[in-house]
């Protein structure tokens, strides 16, 4: 019976292969941004594609010129890069250890966060993701997370519109840094208003108790938690989040965003 398996194994395998080479001679891979053909795509040791890519002009142009970040809040700083804060977070805070971003949300990336938030461009956030792993791989790996898991939608939500940037970006991160995706494990447990037009103090009181840890108590005892986000704007949320994932026994957590919006921006 093993060797039945084996067989039609060894004889499936070189025939999907086959199959995946003639659907991609047909429809060529293509960067979700610009939707130009791309050469290069990344699969893993069974074929799955991991995630689309950006052509090298889209890269170009989503990618921040090389500039020290603040590690608390991720906004550019100087040639000195203080440990304890830039002027723009000294003063918040913040639970989370360090923000690991990849671009600054303006112009050319803060169109691409905007669509990627649509259902039809899965795709598109997969590939922004994606930028932000070839952009802070080096910080990411040295980091030793454990799990990672998405900033949550309330149920509500999840029921109007099933594609969730954060849940696709938490999925991506997860397979490229081989560890397990958190999903489910923090949840939104209360409706709460859009951040977007409410004061500090009211996006403070509106997020309060609104996340919680869904699983055995004290599953995360020790565990450095990997906070997965698309835009990180005064860091609130991402604040709340930390403050269940800590209650639930974390050490740690490091958030991750495709874009830190700049204060100008706010
Ligand atoms: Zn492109
Ligand atoms: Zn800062």
């Amino acid at each position: 019976m093993n060797d039945l398996r084996q067989i039609s194994a060894a004889v499936a395998r070189p025939l999907t292969q086959l199959g995946r080479a003639a659907f991609r001679f047909v429809f060529p891979p293509s960067c979700p941004r610009c939707r130009r053909e791309v050469e290069f795509e990344e699969r893993d040791g069974r074929g799955r594609l991991i995630a689309p890519v950006l052509c090298h002009q889209c890269a170009a142009d989503l990618l921040p010129p090389p500039s020290r970040r603040c590690v608390r809040c991720g906004l550019p700083v100087g040639s000195h890069a203080p440990t304890d804060g830039c002027p723009h977070c000294r003063s918040s805070k913040f639970r989370f250890r360090s923000v690991i971003r990849c671009g600054l949300y303006d112009d050319a990336m803060r169109s691409a966060c905007i669509r990627a938030k649509s259902s039809t461009e899965s795709p598109l956030a997969a590939a922004l993701v994606n930028l932000l792993w070839l952009h802070a791989r080096h910080e990411l790996d040295s980091e030793q997370i454990d799990v990672v898991v998405a900033v949550p939608r309330h149920w509500t939500k999840r029921l109007l519109h099933r594609h969730h940037a954060a849940e696709t970006l938490a999925r991506v991160l997860a397979r490229r840094l081989n560890k397990p995706h958190g999903r489910g494990l923090l949840r939104k447990i209360k409706w709460t208003l859009d951040q977007s037009d409410l004061t500090a103090a009211e996006r403070k009181l509106n997020l309060k108790d609104a996340f919680a840890v869904w699983s055995r108590p004290r599953s995360l005892a020790g565990k450095t938690v990997l906070l997965v986000d698309d835009i990180l704007t005064t860091g609130t949320t991402a604040n709340e989040c930390t403050r269940a994932l800590l209650h639930a026994g974390a050490t740690q957590v490091i958030v991750a965003v495709i874009a830190v919006v700049p204060p100008h921006a706010r």
